[in-house]
């Protein structure tokens, strides 16, 4: 089997080894000690888990009764719901977590971090290490406010985003009240270098066109002790990025790409000119070298609620499967 057919069985048995998250809870409140989350994750080595897959507004969306809503409803009634795009970086032998954007979904899927240490330091108020912020739109920043007084209330937490990022949260409420109050801590980082966050994990913030009415946007990149991640979830276009897409993600070993929409059927009134997301083909027909070469794993994410690609049996799924793509889903587990 070659790389590209691997990928493939790979991308096409996520659901089938998908852990309910009633399945993932019951194991966390078994295990009590690290010698049992060492058991239950089966790994020390520090990774990336998916925590959420669609776009800001969730799936199903608000008051939206299509099919594909409804499917993304019976999802959530059988433990296997989709959340809006998010990230934990885990180190469990240091017991570290970060959290990479705070989505409204945030109360269940933080449940998706099934381990005793993540619960034992979220009893103590102080769950993450750190928390990361690619940008001013609803699903990547909103679920801050459940973690202050109203909700979990967490102390001391450093939030890494940009200057720009940094200077619109601290100027509006309520998220100038939750520094006041000590819960969070600013840690604006400069644009494209190294910055050491532990002794595990580095980042790279790299800035994409994208609507910044409120401030800018970036995809991140880790780098972990084994391999680097791209998490890039919001851009307007490939093309009009300052960088080269397949030369950016050649030289990451793993890629968690925009991928709002398949087509322009889905954003009636849109042309081509006026896309606000590279469509899925689009995306695919720029990295094809890239992924055939095993340059990097391309993984889709931040799918809107209209978007065919969500169907696990639909042809726009054995598509992406078939040219050696994949697409996220919630307890996806990415080697760091
Ligand atoms: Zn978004
Ligand atoms: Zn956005």
């Amino acid at each position: 089997m070659d790389r590209r057919d691997f990928l493939s069985a790979l991308a096409a048995a996520p659901l089938l080894s998908h852990p309910s998250l009633v399945d993932l809870v019951r194991g966390a409140s078994r295990a009590g000690t690290p010698a049992d989350m060492g058991l239950q994750t089966g790994v020390d080595e520090a990774y990336a888990l998916v925590l959420g897959t669609v776009q800001d507004a969730g799936f199903p969306q608000v008051g939206c009764y299509t099919d594909r809503c409804d499917q993304g409803r019976a999802l959530h009634s059988r433990g296997q719901g989709r959340f809006v795009s998010s990230l934990a970086v885990v180190q469990p032998a240091a017991e570290r977590f970060y959290l990479v954007d705070a989505t409204p979904d945030i109360t269940r899927q933080l449940d998706l971090i099934a381990l005793a240490p993540f619960r034992r330091r979220a009893a103590q108020r102080r769950p993450f290490d750190g928390i990361f912020l690619t940008h001013a739109h609803i699903g990547h920043y909103l679920g801050l406010a459940l973690l202050g007084n109203e909700g979990l209330g967490i102390r001391d937490t450093p939030v890494y985003c940009t200057e720009a990022m940094v200077d619109f949260l601290s100027s509006n409420q309520p998220w100038q009240y939750l520094a006041q109050q000590g819960r969070i801590v600013w840690h604006p980082l400069a644009l494209d270098h190294w910055h050491r966050i532990d002794e595990h994990l580095e980042v790279q913030l790299w800035k994409v066109p994208h609507r910044d009415e409120f401030a800018d946007t970036v995809g991140f990149v880790f780098r972990g002790p084994s391999a680097s991640l791209l998490f890039l979830p919001d851009i307007n276009s490939w093309g009009a990025w300052d960088r080269n897409v397949s030369h950016a993600v050649a030289s990451v070993d793993v890629a968690l790409l925009d991928a709002s929409f398949w087509s322009l059927e889905e954003l009636p009134g849109r042309s081509m000119d006026d896309l606000p997301h590279p469509l899925i083909p689009q995306t695919m027909d720029a990295l094809q070298a890239v992924v055939d070469r095993g340059d990097a794993r391309v993984i889709l994410t931040h799918l809107n609620n209209s978007n065919p690609a969500l169907d696990d049996n639909g042809p726009e799924r054995r598509e992406i499967t078939r040219r050696g793509f994949e697409v996220a889903r919630e307890g996806m587990r990415i080697p760091l």
